[in-house]
């Protein structure tokens, strides 16, 4: 569904979300929880405040109800008609006094007790019944400072209680008034504070918790009694948590008063958390709404913010995906002048530099340094694009190959500076003959130039590839040396001798081995041509293999002296035991060896058998001289004369055992090397011999200043003389020229009895033909030397 890339970007898209969102999330929980915190202790600070107020705020009340009890109480004392109606015992007028007071100051108990702390008279039935004054206490403190006031239970009511004296003019007695602490007072004192306020007793006789006045609903009161037990009542400011059927309280408990009776009196002021809380849970659910918006505003801004990172990442990736397919035309303009924006700019510049550098590189791939030419690799693209598309009418491209002969010699021998220069000339050769724009020279490799032609016909492309020829007649002329080159060309014509590049080049391959085997300049390619170039093609692998696996073999062909009748000289001449082909004769594959180099490992092993054989010979007391055909690719080997003095010296032969033949053709192609070689290897008393004599167009007076001892007349002026007077006349004036010169000369191809006849008559040294014998095997050669002996004898 997705590309792997797409994915790619999508986990980074997340990535950026998923980031943000957990950063956020953190710093607003982190904010959450600061808040609650800080609402929270100041919450619980207000309600410690408002627990403080409130016990203060008692106290306050406690202390203003006493004075004004007091003040009640001492108005009421100082009365005179209640001090008269104390003074005459009037027992109703005193009642009415303290029920009239009560009522006036809003007190609710009131009591007149005398010096002997009995209770004279009150206003709640206590003296009717003769009982005592219930709190004797309260006087003894009053009698020590003037007045007493304190909480006191009464009849299940708690009251505060004041004591002032009563004078007439000297003391006579107590007035006690007390002020009932009830629900309403709890009420009031809840209206000014805000806490609930509870007043409860503990009796040390029943070890019980009651309450006497409460601001809480009947259901909270009812436990708020076994909630505090154990719960220590304290003076201080400390606070209690406390539960009230599952509401939490804070609540701050002070001992109001401790009864000689062991009546404990407390009052419990608290606040409900969940009201105090309430702000603050409000206060939360605020937070925590403004938490989950600016989350989701958050995560939508990371989401834009997330795309707008991957959107253009995604293109730019898309960009380099098309770079990397070699299309450098795309390029990505963003507005942004950000770091995503600079990095496409970078990576456009990036793509036209790559542009830049790859066509110089095609271009440099598509020449050849040395001469500047199209390369292979270029030459075979134009010629495909020329037959695929520029070129629908089919008929007019030839490809022309052409290959220097001998230029490994020049290279070898001159160096590869000359070689360079050597190449360069040609390809301005080249260049000055192929001059139409529409046509494409190029250098293949080596000394391989090949030329896509634009022409009509094959006669056209003929035309020019003579005219190429002749542009090399001329020689060339290379840092003060003058040097001949030849050239072989191939031509294969489109569509005719290949539908495809390859075998149009291959064609043209096989036409250019053809004209170099023969020598023909220029052939155009046929396709008799293939078979034989088939053979060609893999001989040089059969070669190889013909020397290690010892398939090469030697035959020895007697040369028979004229003027004594004895034959003391054979040639050796190469034979190939083709496992396949059988016997395969040297021209089938010397001129090959010769072609490619590999002549110089066959001479060599050929030269060292023939020094074994010479060996084994003259252990049997035979004495031969053995010819050997040497190439001019072995000459231009520097160390010859040293393999063949190390070779000689090995076996003990004496150099005069050899004598060594050169086609007189080989010696024309280089005679600067032939010469010099040549003399080394006379120096070493090697003789020498020209062979093929009358073939490559010397003249006898150049061969004089050669160091050769013989000469060998070419057999096809023998094999033609019976019947062609000329050839006589060749034949006869070579042998007479050659004596002049102090040459010993040798007629090859000798076949018929006429022909050796004429031979004796013309003054020939040595005959060598079929008439004496053919080339024999080594092991066969000695019987029929012995059987040609007695037919001479016998005849
Ligand atoms: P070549 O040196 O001129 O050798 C003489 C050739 O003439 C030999 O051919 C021989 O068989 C042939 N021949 C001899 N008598 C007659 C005759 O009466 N009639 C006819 N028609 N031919 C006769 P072969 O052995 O086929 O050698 C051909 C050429 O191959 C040689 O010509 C020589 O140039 C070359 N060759 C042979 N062996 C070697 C070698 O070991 N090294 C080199 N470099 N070249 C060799
Ligand atoms: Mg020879
Ligand atoms: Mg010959």
């Amino acid at each position: 569904m997705f590309s792997e890339k797409s994915l790619r970007f999508r986990k980074l898209h997340a990535r950026i979300i998923f980031t943000f969102s957990i950063l956020l999330f953190l710093v607003l929980l982190a904010v959450f929880y600061s808040i609650n915190n800080i609402i929270s202790a100041s919450t619980n600070q207000d309600i410690h405040k408002n627990l403080d107020n409130g016990q203060e705020l008692f106290k306050f009340i406690n202390a203003g109800s006493s004075l004004r009890l007091t003040q009640t109480a001492s108005i009421l004392a100082s009365d005179f008609a209640f001090r008269e109606a104390i003074a005459t015992e009037d027992q109703n007028t005193m009642v009415s006094a303290l029920a009239n007071h009560s009522v006036r100051f809003n007190a609710s108990a009131m009591f007149l007790v005398n010096l002997e702390n009995q209770l004279i008279a009150d206003t709640v039935g206590l003296a009717q019944s003769n009982a005592p004054f219930p709190f004797p206490d309260l006087l003894v403190v009053a009698e020590e400072e003037g007045t007493a006031t304190t909480i006191v239970l009464l009849d299940g009511h708690l009251y505060q209680m004041v004591v002032v004296p009563v004078f007439a003019p000297t003391p006579i007695g107590w007035l006690v008034s007390g002020f009932i602490i009830d629900d309403k007072f709890a009420k009031n004192l809840k209206s000014l504070t805000g806490l609930e306020v509870s007043l409860l007793t503990h009796q040390q006789a029943n070890k019980q918790w009651e309450l006497r006045a409460t601001t809480l609903p009947a259901d909270l009161s009812k436990s708020l009694s076994s909630v505090i037990t154990g719960t220590a009542p304290n003076q201080g400011g400390n606070s209690v948590q406390i539960k009230l059927n599952a509401n939490d309280y804070l609540a701050r408990i002070s001992v109001l008063a401790t009864r000689p009776n062991g009546v404990v009196i407390v009052a419990v002021l608290q606040r409900s958390l969940q009201q105090a809380l309430a702000p603050l849970r409000f206060l939360q659910k605020t937070l925590l709404i403004l938490s989950l918006l600016s989350f989701a505003i958050a995560l939508l801004a990371s989401t834009w913010i997330a795309r707008s990172i991957t959107n253009p990442i995604r293109k730019l990736g898309a960009l380099a995906k098309r770079i990397e397919e070699g299309d450098y035309t795309q390029t990505l303009e963003l507005d942004s002048k950000d770091e995503i924006g600079q990095l496409a700019s970078a990576i456009n510049h990036m793509s036209s530099g790559i542009a830049d550098r790859e066509s110089k590189i095609i271009e440099l791939a598509n020449l050849d340094v040395l001469t500047k030419l199209p390369n292979r690799t270029l030459f075979l693209n134009r010629l495909e694009q020329i037959i695929k598309v520029t070129n629908p009418n089919r008929s007019q491209v030839a490809v022309m190959v052409m290959d220097l002969d001998r230029f490994k010699e020049v290279n070898d021998i001159l160096g590869h500076h000359i070689g360079d220069l050597l190449l360069q000339e040609v390809a301005t050769r080249l260049q000055n003959v192929v001059t139409r724009r529409s046509d494409t020279i190029a250098r293949l490799g080596g000394d391989e130039f090949a030329v896509i032609l634009m022409v009509n016909d094959v006669k056209g492309a003929k035309n020019l590839a003579n005219k190429l020829l002749k542009a090399f007649d001329q020689p060339i002329l290379l840092e003060g040396q003058e040097i001949l080159i030849n050239a072989s060309i191939g031509i294969a014509r489109y569509s005719e001798h290949g539908e495809d590049v390859n075998t149009l080049m291959s064609n043209a391959d096989l036409a250019m081995y053809a004209a170099k085997r023969n020598n023909s300049g220029c052939v155009v390619y046929d396709a008799s041509l293939a078979w034989q170039t088939q053979d060609y093609l893999s001989l040089m692998a059969e070669l190889r293999r013909a020397v290690t696996d010892n398939e090469l073999t030697i035959y020895y062909q007697p040369k028979l002296d004229l003027k004594t009748g004895l034959i003391r000289h054979v040639e050796a001449l190469i034979r190939w035991e083709h496992p396949e082909r059988g016997l395969v004769l040297p021209d089938n594959f010397i001129p090959f060896a010769e072609h490619t180099g590999f002549i110089v490992v066959i001479t060599q092993w050929l030269v060292e058998n023939v020094v074994r054989q010479l060996k084994e010979w003259r252990k049997d007391g035979i004495s031969l001289n053995v010819s050997i055909n040497i190439s001019v690719r072995d000459l231009l080997v520097p160390k010859l004369p040293e393999f063949f003095a190390k070779l000689l010296k090995t076996y003990d032969i004496s150099s005069q055992c050899l004598r060594l033949e050169i086609t007189e053709s080989s010696i024309m192609a280089n005679p600067q090397v032939a010469l010099s070689v040549m003399n080394e290897l006379k120096e070493m008393g090697l003789s020498l011999s020209v062979d093929d004599f009358g073939t490559g167009y010397s003249s006898l007076l150049y061969l004089k200043k050669l160091p050769v001892s013989e000469l060998k007349i070419d057999k096809s002026f023998l094999i033609h003389m019976e019947k062609d007077n000329d050839d006589i006349v060749i034949v006869r004036s070579t042998i007479d020229l050659a004596h002049n010169m102090g040459l010993s000369v040798v007629a090859e191809g000798v076949e018929t009895r006429v022909v050796y006849d004429l031979l004796v008559d013309m003054g020939c040294d040595l005959a060598q033909g079929s008439f004496i014998s053919q080339p024999v095997a080594a092991q066969n050669l000695l019987s029929v030397i012995e059987d040609y002996q007695l037919r001479q004898v016998k005849v």
